[in-house]
């Protein structure tokens, strides 16, 4: 008769490691500017952030972003401490010609795996590598109603083998519910027509019960969000919204954008994939690339 092992313990064991060393994870935001990406970021830190700590900025107007620039905030929950990273981009395709504007940002994401990638040959080795490295690129699309602008398909196109990229529609609030369904429903279909993979990718669901999990996401992406980093008062409590003429859009509820669909899927569903889909494809994909270039 087998008694107990104990191989169970490694769950425990992992949190023990996870709660010492903590953990790294960076989100990039990409697109057209104007769009609501650096006040996203400061919704997806709001809402994660401020409902506990003090001390954060009130009413701080949101500059235009010049410069690749990256904000970290560490966060503990349950013992357990996440840096989160935000990678702010200058509006992408701003230009009158947009050849090749996706250069820089494809350049920053390949440094981060270089510098990484130094980290791991080198022989004096740290034990725990900080990683920079993008664990996720939201791509804005502009709420036309329309049809994704070529330099979307490009870009997303470009990036798609080198980072897990989440398209997001941008400032849904100013689309009707009609039009906002209709909308997501032509992105998905353009962006299969156009042969983008975006995260999750199919290719690497592992199981069925995982494909089953993404095609849910998947067919509900891509989330329609709304983001402000500013509070108003609404049946007692405190919200994260938008005041218009007509009434206040709650930033956090499911039932005005996708927002709160969006972080959770982001942090507290897909964030582990997130980073492993990175690491083993990602970033494998330009280690092999590299050592080759060396060896040959
Ligand atoms: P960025 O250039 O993409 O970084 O855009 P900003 O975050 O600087 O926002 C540009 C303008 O759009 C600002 O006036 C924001 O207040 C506004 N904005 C940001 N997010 C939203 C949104 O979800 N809905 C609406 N209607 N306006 C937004
Ligand atoms: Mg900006």
């Amino acid at each position: 008769l087998l008694g107990y092992i104990g191989i169970d313990t490694i769950i425990e064991q992992m949190r023990k490691k996870t709660m010492k060393t903590g953990f790294d994870f960076n989100i990039m935001v990409v697109g057209h500017s104007g769009l609501g990406k650096s006040t996203l970021v400061n919704t997806l830190f709001k809402s994660q952030v401020s409902r506990r700590s003090a001390g954060w900025a009130r009413d701080e107007k949101i500059p235009k972003t010049i410069e690749i620039k990256a904000v970290s905030h560490v966060l503990e929950e349950g013992g357990v401490k996440m840096k989160l990273t935000v990678v702010d981009t200058p509006g992408f395709g701003d230009q009158i010609n947009n050849d090749n504007c996706w250069e820089p940002i494809s350049k920053y994401i390949n440094e981060q795996y270089e510098k990484f990638l130094k980290e791991e040959v080198n022989i004096t080795r740290k034990k725990r590598i900080p990683d920079t490295r993008v664990h996720c690129c939201l791509y804005f699309i502009s709420p036309t109603g329309h049809s994704l602008r070529q330099l979307d398909v490009e870009f997303m196109k470009r990036l798609s083998h080198s980072v897990n990229i989440i398209p997001v529609i941008a400032k849904s609030d100013t689309m009707t519910i009609e039009e906002r369904q209709e909308f997501k429903q032509r992105v998905r279909k353009e962006l299969e027509m156009g042969g983008i993979e975006f995260y999750p990718q199919k290719e690497f669901d592992e199981d069925m019960e995982d494909k089953s999990d993404n095609d849910k996401i998947r067919e509900a992406m891509p989330f329609a969000v709304v983001g402000s980093d500013k509070e108003y008062q609404v049946n007692g409590k405190r919200v994260l919204g938008r005041k218009t003429a007509w009434g206040i859009v709650e930033v956090e509820n499911p039932n005005h954008c996708e927002f709160a669909l969006l972080r959770d899927f982001l942090i507290r569903s897909h964030l582990q994939d997130l980073k492993e889909v990175t690491h083993n494809i990602h970033y494998e994909t330009y280690r092999a690339k590299r050592l080759n270039e060396n060896g040959g």
